[in-house]
């Protein structure tokens, strides 16, 4: 039987890889990041140069020399590239401020793209991202499209990256997520934006558990139903 995907896509800073993450959990599936992976591209052009700005095109050539996993860590997933563990230094606001025009990069998206499906061979997964549904896999049996105001999803992201040490503005955070959302749906390649078949969940007004308890009970549904 072919592995199941649950494909969580929507706005920064949603809660999709807290949902992401207990889903799996729950269910005994393999969470995926692909903001991770896209994150961790934007750091590999980083630190091909000394000034820190990316050269798209030598970074378009240089996939190959990209190596990408994850391994489950104490608490948090840890993200490795090149077996280095990039796991914390790929949510500085550096990476924050390059991870969309990177992610616009056509080979650099089919480059992930396979890399995805790779990790989808012999394992259920839940896959966070912003065109897992609509791309990567349209023939999931789960899809969802969070989304919420920007305010709230800044209030979010402030204080999450507080807690890993990157100390920005409320202001800097909106910005930084205002200016990846607009990126990230404009882009020509594989934009964001809800598939048809995915249910929307307005996150603004609801409590983590509340918004957990409605994936988890639509996600119930369809299992029961692909089982008829
Ligand atoms: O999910 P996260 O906020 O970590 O993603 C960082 C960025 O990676 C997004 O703003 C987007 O530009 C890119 N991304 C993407 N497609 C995905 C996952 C992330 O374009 N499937």
């Amino acid at each position: 039987m072919d592995k199941l995907i649950i494909a969580i896509d929507g706005y920064s800073a949603t809660g999709k890889s807290t949902h992401a993450k207990a889903l799996a959990k729950k269910l005994n599936f393999t969470y995926v990041d692909t903001g991770a992976m896209y994150r961790a591209v934007t750091l590999f052009g980083l630190n091909q140069n000394p000034k820190n700005i990316i050269d798209l095109r030598l970074l378009n050539n240089s996939l190959n020399q990209i190596k990408i996993h994850f391994e489950e860590g104490d608490e948090e997933q840890q993200t490795f590239l090149n077996n280095e563990n990039v796991t914390k230094v790929i949510r500085d606001p550096r990476v924050n401020k390059n991870v969309s025009m990177v992610a616009a990069q056509k080979p650099i998206r089919s480059f992930l793209n396979d890399q995805q499906h790779l990790l989808a061979l012999d394992k259920n997964l839940v896959m966070d991202g912003r065109d897992i549904g609509t791309v990567v896999f349209p023939n999931s049996f789960c899809k969802f499209f969070l989304i919420a105001n920007p305010e709230v999803r800044a209030k979010r992201r402030y204080l999450e990256q507080l807690e890993v040490g990157f100390e920005e503005s409320l202001e800097e955070v909106l910005q930084n997520i205002n200016s990846r959302d607009n990126q990230d749906e404009s882009r020509v390649t594989s934009p964001l934006q809800k598939a048809n078949d995915a249910i929307e969940i307005d996150v603004s007004n609801l409590n983590i558990n509340r918004v957990f308890n409605m994936l988890y009970n639509q996600v119930l549904k369809k299992l029961e139903s692909i089982k008829k």
